[in-house]
Formats: structure tokens, sequence, C-alpha cells
């Protein structure tokens, strides 16, 4: 496959708008489907639709087969250890209040969870939640200057013995990727529980949760070319089988009486209900559409015009950029001087070019930037130079507006 021929399988990006082509710099929000998604998903309703694990006829039988081949897919993609520890759920947001509910009883009063300063709100107000029902504490790992994590802060964290760190892979608002091995390996030595976010790191790193040794990892499909509605938690099978399952009902039960119940085993006691089954389908043909990419070698692809789009930047006078480190991942952050971001992402889009602008759902981030919000450009496998420089001439023309 060629860049060319992989830009194909986008549609929605040789789209005009107003005449003019669309220049997508949103990938961190979600990012676009390749047909090949669409059309999995599509074959499914088309030819396959039923319910997963119920009934005794054909359809069924298939559908079953199609959605649990993809966690096994995934098993393999993520190099988990068993099918069992690869959970499906609506997303990363839903994974982790998982987690967060999961553990309730396993909490005690005073206990101290760790969360990285740079989480996603995602990653934060679970473990708030979690905090409030058991009276343990929220602390979070300050950063430095250049905003990655404070080692030496993490490590006198560490000595009050915490529970559980919380920690990104990668940060959505910044980039920043986080060494997730030696983080975990510390985290682990110290008698801590780990949870990952994944969600802006599995569409640009390779993700091997036995060498991160993490203990839980979870993601979102629709950060990964898959579709909305559905993610992943994946945990390790005896951390899995401890929690406590936030959702009942139906799939995840062995026996119901009025009297009492019993759970089932893992996975399906924690996916309860009728799951998003053609979403798990589609997700299952982003992993091979990622997987097809290889050949591309994508990730350095990626990693060769964020460079670019980062040196882009800094050569524009009055620009502030946040954390862009030549390692980072995806993403930049900025600012206008003196512009609010929300105006000038609203001028690029009069320009046909989306970016994103706010405070990312990083609101305590923010705070120690010292910025109410930000802009962010954000990039894909389909992003070409010629949209960054497009993006720039754009970013040229606002300044020259607003000035
Ligand atoms: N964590 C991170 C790092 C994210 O970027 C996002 C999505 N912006 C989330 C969590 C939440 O993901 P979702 O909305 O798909 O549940």
């Amino acid at each position: 496959m060629t860049h060319a021929e992989l830009r194909n399988q986008f549609p929605i990006l040789n789209q005009q708008v107003d005449g003019h082509a669309l220049c997508y710099l949103d990938t961190a929000a979600t990012s676009q489907k390749p047909l090949v998604v669409t059309e999995a998903m599509r074959q499914f309703y088309l030819q396959t639709n039923a319910n997963v694990h119920r009934a005794a006829h054909r359809l069924s039988t298939e559908a079953t087969e199609q959605y649990e081949s993809v966690r096994s897919q995934l098993m393999h993609w993520l190099n988990a250890s068993r099918l069992e520890e690869i959970i499906f759920t609506h997303g990363t947001t839903e994974a982790i209040n998982m987690v967060a509910h999961g553990l309730t009883e396993h909490i005690n009063p005073n206990d101290l969870i760790l969360v990285d300063g740079s989480a996603h709100h995602a990653n934060i107000v679970p473990w708030q939640q979690l905090a409030k029902r058991t009276g343990a504490t929220v602390t979070a790992i300050p950063l430095t200057t250049d905003c990655r994590l404070d080692r030496d802060a993490f490590r006198q964290l560490l000595a009050e013995k915490p529970v559980l760190v919380a920690l990104s892979h990668v940060s959505n608002a910044l980039g920043i990727v986080n060494p997730v091995v030696e983080l975990t390996a510390e985290a682990k030595a110290a008698g801590a529980l780990t949870l990952i976010d994944g969600a802006q790191a599995v569409a640009h790193l390779n993700v091997d949760v036995q060498s991160i040794d993490c203990d839980f990892y979870v993601f979102s499909g629709h950060k990964m070319y898959g579709p909305t509605g559905v993610g992943v938690l994946y945990g390790k099978y005896h951390q899995l089988d401890r929690l406590q399952p936030m959702l009942t009902g139906g799939e995840m039960i062995k026996t119901v009486s009025f009297s009492r119940t019993t759970f089932g085993q893992l996975p399906n006691r924690l996916e309860a209900g009728t799951p998003a089954i053609a979403e798990v389908i589609g997700l299952g043909a982003a992993v091979r559409f990622m997987q097809s990419l290889i050949t591309l070698d994508i990730f350095a692809h990626e990693a060769t015009l964020l460079q670019y789009l980062q040196q882009q930047l800094q050569a524009l006078d009055d620009i502030h950029l946040y954390g862009a480190h030549p390692d980072n991942v995806g993403v930049v952050a900025f600012n206008l001087a003196d512009e609010h971001h929300q105006d000038v992402g609203i001028l690029l889009d009069q320009q046909h070019v989306a970016i994103r602008c706010g405070h990312h759902c990083a609101m305590p981030l923010m705070a120690s930037l010292d910025i109410p919000g930000c802009c962010r450009a954000s990039i894909g496998v389909y992003t070409t130079k010629q949209d960054i420089d497009r993006f720039i001439e754009a970013l040229h023309s606002v300044k020259e507006l607003l000035e």
C-alpha cells in the first residue's frame, strides 16, 4: 500500500467543504474511519446481524464467532496472555470507571491513589469518586517545568505506599509520552496497582501490555481508526477477577433466582447486557488496518510529520508551544500570544482547517500551565505534509487578521 492508497481509505478527507479541501488536524479528538472499518460494520449488519452468546441459530453462532475472534485479535495485538484479559467496554471512560468502581471494596480509608498531573478528566474523576466512597485520598503526581512527569516527586510519593497509580501513556493535551515501563516497575516495587490510560497511545505506538507489566490498560476504538462506542479494558486475569462488576444483569451471570444470584466467569462477568457487537467487529477491522500499515513504517512517518509541525509552529512569531518535545506523539499544543484559543480555532475553521481548542478535558494540567486553554493540532496516519503547510499558511492569515 502506498500513502496515497492509504489516504483513499478515508473518503471523508477527499470531500470539499464550501469548495475547499478539508484539512483535518483533530485526530486526537477522534480519528477518521477507513473504508475497511465502515465496510466490516456494514457487512455485519447486512449479513450476520444477530445477538451474541445466546440463540442456537446459525446467525447468532456466526455473530458470536466474529465477536469473539476480535477478542483473540486484541489479545495478540496487545500481547495479553489470556483471552479473558480482554474486556470490551464502550470506551476509555467506561473502562476506567469499571476499574474504579470494581476496586471499591479493596480500598480503605486513608489509602493513597496517585494520578498523573497531566491526566485527562476520565483518569481523574473516577478516582475522586472512588476516594469519596472509601475515604481514600487522590494526589496528583507533579510535572516538571517542561511538562514531563516529575520522577523525583513520583519517587517521594511512592515512599508513601500508594495503593494505585493511574498514568497516561500519552498526554492528550500535549502528546508527551510517559516512560510507562519504568514508571510501572517503580509503582509495582512500591506495592501499587497500576492503570495506564492508552487512549492517545494505541494509534501511535506499539503497545505490549506484558512488557509494560501494568495491571490495567485501557483505550477507545474511535481514536485508533475504529468506531465510536467501543473500547477495551485489558487487565491481568487475577486483577480483573477481583473487580466488582459495575453493571449487572444479563450475560454476566451464572445462576439467578429471587433469593440469590451468582456471577459468571471472565470475560462475561464484566460484559453485562448486549455488547456493541458491530462496533467490536469494526474495532477488529481497525486493528487489521493498523497491522497492514507496518510496511509503510507509519509511526516513523508520523514522527517526521510531528517534528515538522513543531518546527513550523516554532518558527512563527508570538507563539507559545506547550511541552513540545521531539519524542512526543500525535499532538502539538500552542497559543498565539494575546489571542484567545477559541478565536484562533474559529478563524482556522473558516479556512477549513479543523483543530481543537479548549481545556482538552485536562483542567488541572491547564491550571499548572497557568492558562485557561490552548489550541491543539493533532495528526494521524493519513496526515500529509501538505496538511501541515496548509495549516501553517492559515495560521499566518489568522495572525494577520487578529493583529
Ligand atoms: N483519556 C485520554 C488520554 C483521552 O484522550 C480521552 C479522549 N479524549 C479519554 C481518556 C476519554 O476517552 P473516551 O471519551 O473515548 O471515553
